[in-house]
């Protein structure tokens, strides 16, 4: 018989391509939704709250504004109550010319796409605008019941003084190089430590290279987590592809060493990045103990060398017969159940 819910934080990692969904249900049965994935994810994650019987949304954290974090938002709006919105407040992004873009994006520039994103972006804004606006800063709490839930960055900042047992001095940050900063929407992505007693996790979206390492190097301001979302999904760019996005890169070794995750959850998608260098993939699989879990198998792109174990991963193509979602269960003690919603392969971590 499974155990009463009103002991466990749950997390339901679904899988939407590239991009984030993550549906937290606190002991109390109030929700947090951790972003709203791609526009074509919608009904993926409808499913998958109609499955865990949640009926509305008390928190909708939109990380940042790009489409595979907020695409889907007003879609789910329209189906399912929703209380509060929490987010960096208002894109800093709006309003750029095509000139701003195509600096940008390059090979992935499109004519109108200026356009096109302020057109997405109004659109979300008329979903927020008919519930609470939350414009969530550094070490401010999110006040959902039964879960301390603390903002670690937003709106490009970073807490200045470390969480509850962290501060340590962090050895594997020795040797990282600032890179060139990041002025698009990424590095303004709000993140959030979430504690139930003694377990930890941590999503700290798209945060870019000179943001996260912020919070991890000279000193740890996080501390070592139990659970953790693979920060701007691994993507490395190579520095001959342009310092600007050279520095959009994530997962340095002050991060990932420092978190020292016992379970790590991946959210890229089939395609892989095209560009890729799979540097941030490589450090992924050199944290000792650490479990390396998918959202997706990686068919395509610089990533493909690197899959986990198959056990682990979520959507392998023609293979799934439901929602493709990994499921966490997380006890008061720090121990937590993570699930394979394709194979129902299931994994314990006890206590630390
Ligand atoms: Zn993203």
């Amino acid at each position: 018989m499974p155990m009463d819910n009103a002991m466990l934080a749950r997390f339901y990692f679904v899988d939407v391509g590239t991009g984030n969904a993550d549906l937290v249900v606190s002991p109390s049965g109030e929700t947090m939704l951790l972003d709203a994935g791609p526009g074509r994810a919608a009904e993926r994650i409808l499913a998958c709250m109609a499955e865990q019987g949640v009926a509305k949304i008390d928190y909708f954290l939109i990380s940042h504004f790009e489409e595979d974090h907020m695409g889907a938002a007003h879609l789910i709006a329209e189906k399912v109550p929703v209380l509060n919105y929490v987010d960096h407040g208002e894109s800093i992004v709006y309003g750029k010319d095509d000139e701003w873009w195509k600096e940008r994006r390059r090979q992935a520039f499109r004519e109108g796409m200026g356009k096109e994103y302020d057109r997405r972006y109004d659109i979300f804004r008329a979903a927020r605008d008919k519930a609470n606006h939350i414009v969530g800063k550094p070490g401010d709490r999110v006040p959902i019941a039964g879960l301390d839930v603390v903002v670690a960055c937003a709106g490009g900042r970073t807490i200045r003084t470390p969480l509850d047992g962290a501060g340590a001095p962090n050895p594997h940050g020795s040797g990282i190089e600032p890179r060139a900063e990041d002025d698009a929407e990424d590095g303004q992505s709000v993140g959030v430590v979430v504690n139930y007693g003694q377990f930890r996790f941590v999503y700290l979206a798209d945060l870019t290279w000179n943001a996260a390492n912020a919070l991890f190097y000279p000193r740890n301001l996080i501390g070592e987590v139990d659970a953790y979302i693979v920060t701007h999904h691994a993507y490395s760019f190579p520095r001959d592809f342009g310092e600007y996005f050279y520095g959009l890169s994530a997962c340095s070794p002050a991060e990932l060493h420092g978190l020292s995750s016992r379970a790590a959850i991946l959210s890229l998608g089939g395609q892989g990045h095209k560009h890729g260098t799979a540097e941030g993939m490589k450090v992924l699989h050199s944290v000792p103990g650490m479990d390396l879990w998918q959202t997706e198998f990686i068919r395509e792109g610089g990533e493909s060398g690197y899959n986990g174990p198959e056990p682990y991963i979520a959507n392998i193509e023609g293979k799934n017969e439901r929602v493709p979602h990994i499921a966490l269960a997380a006890k008061a003690d720090g121990s937590f159940t993570m699930t394979n919603s394709r194979n129902g392969f299931e994994k314990r971590y006890p206590p630390r």
